[in-house]
């Protein structure tokens, strides 16, 4: 069995190590060494990177089987000694994640007596699902203002190993199960948590630097936070102030009336909006007032047809059937052409004539299944034709009306 070096110290990157065994993980070379600093994929925490000799180091994992430490590499050409070096940036980010993990999770229990259940470190984000429905904004950060006063205080951090009976004893936040005898690696962030847990963590809380909650989420009876420590926590707020920035160079206002502006630019939008579909109905109006004479008597009603071709909208032309309709006994047969070319007719004489039956007689000039309606209106089309296609299906429902 390899001996696990990162169980006692996170941060030595640098050591030599000898292949015992060759094999082939996914269809990479991989090799067990006597003893490595490599940490594998376990307990929510990614592998280490890095290099051993001239190879690539891009994945540790742990073997079901015995527990060996698989290093899988880009080459197999490994010798038999070998210098490894652990990359260093990946490492630290995941130690200041896992030990920030520890305080944050502890300070949910002392504020909301609010337990953590799991634990996920992203590439991008890492959360905790704590046992709780729902956190007021106060009470999140009430947790992190204690998670960050622990950072700030600088406490050690001490790991060190027991047998399952003595671990028993003490007040662990969390012991998974274990046979009788087994050893157990305990994380002691000095006089406020103390837990089980075989990840790397930092040698003192200070070096964790910041624990931010950037969200929380329901997950069915659970509230998932998502947090950010260190680098990755500056990072996110040197993205968030480029935002901010952006934005208040947009609005030419400062961060604290950002909200303000941007709820009054859509207040302002929503009244132009309603300008807007009045003029546009004001305007389809007046267009309609331009067709009084254009209607012609076909047996007891006044009919008009015209095909419009200037992008009008089934909205603006039941805007103008319904204008021209508000004499009594008229029929107005209308259609748009174009890529998406519409008829609209619409009827104020009596039930005699029905729109419906009328428009689906003669959809098949424009080339459409899909339309019909009650005996005073119906629509349909929906596909492309042209000027003279809509005008030959309006002249043929003009001809229907007369039989
Ligand atoms: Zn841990």
């Amino acid at each position: 069995m390899s001996k696990r070096l990162y169980y006692t110290d996170a941060y030595t990157l640098k050591f030599d190590a000898n292949v015992i065994e060759r094999t082939e993980v996914d269809g990479q070379p991989a090799v067990v060494l006597d003893q490595s600093y490599f940490y594998p994929t376990t307990g929510g925490q990614p592998h280490d990177v890095g290099l051993l000799g001239d190879a690539v180091v891009t994945n540790v994992v742990v073997r079901k089987e015995d527990g060996a430490v698989l290093h899988q590499l880009d080459r197999a050409d490994l010798p038999d000694s070998v210098s490894g070096k652990i990359d260093w940036e990946r490492r630290f980010d995941h130690m200041q994640h896992h030990c920030g993990q520890h305080i944050l999770s502890r300070a949910f229990i002392e504020t909301v007596d609010a337990p953590t259940k799991g634990f996920h470190m992203g590439p991008a984000l890492c959360t905790i699902d704590i046992d709780v429905a729902e956190l007021s904004k106060a009470e999140i950060e009430a947790a992190e203002t204690l998670a960050n006063r622990i950072v700030q205080e600088n406490r050690p951090v001490d790991v060190r190993e027991v047998t399952l009976e003595v671990a028993q004893t003490l007040p662990i936040r969390k012991l998974p199960p274990l046979a009788p005898g087994s050893m157990v690696r305990l994380v002691d962030i000095t006089d406020f948590d103390l837990t089980a847990c075989g990840g790397t963590h930092v040698a003192r809380t200070g070096e964790i630097g910041l624990i931010k909650v950037v969200g929380t989420e329901r997950r069915k009876k659970m509230l998932r936070v998502s947090f950010l420590c260190g680098g990755r926590a500056i990072k996110d707020y040197d993205r968030k102030l480029h935002v901010l920035q952006d934005l208040t160079r947009l609005l030419s206002t400062g961060e604290e009336n950002l909200a303000g502006s941007v709820d009054k630019m859509q207040q302002e939008g929503k009244l132009m909006s309603r300008d807007l579909r009045i003029l546009r109905r004001d305007k389809l109006a007046a267009e309609a007032k331009k067709f009084e004479d254009a209607f012609e008597p076909v047996g007891n009603v006044s009919v008009f047809t015209h095909v419009f071709n200037d992008g009008e909208s089934v909205d603006d032309l039941r805007q103008i059937a319904t204008t021209l309709c508000e004499k009594e006994d008229r029929i107005v047969l209308i259609g748009s052409a174009g890529a998406q070319a519409m008829l609209l007719f619409r009827s104020s004489a009596d039930d005699s004539y029905h729109m419906g039956d009328l428009l689906r007689g003669v959809l098949e000039h424009i080339g459409s299944r899909s339309g019909g309606g009650r005996a005073d209106q119906a629509q349909g089309g929906g596909q492309a034709a042209t000027v003279e296609n809509v005008s030959a299906a309006l002249q043929a429902a003009r001809s229907n009306l007369s039989v």
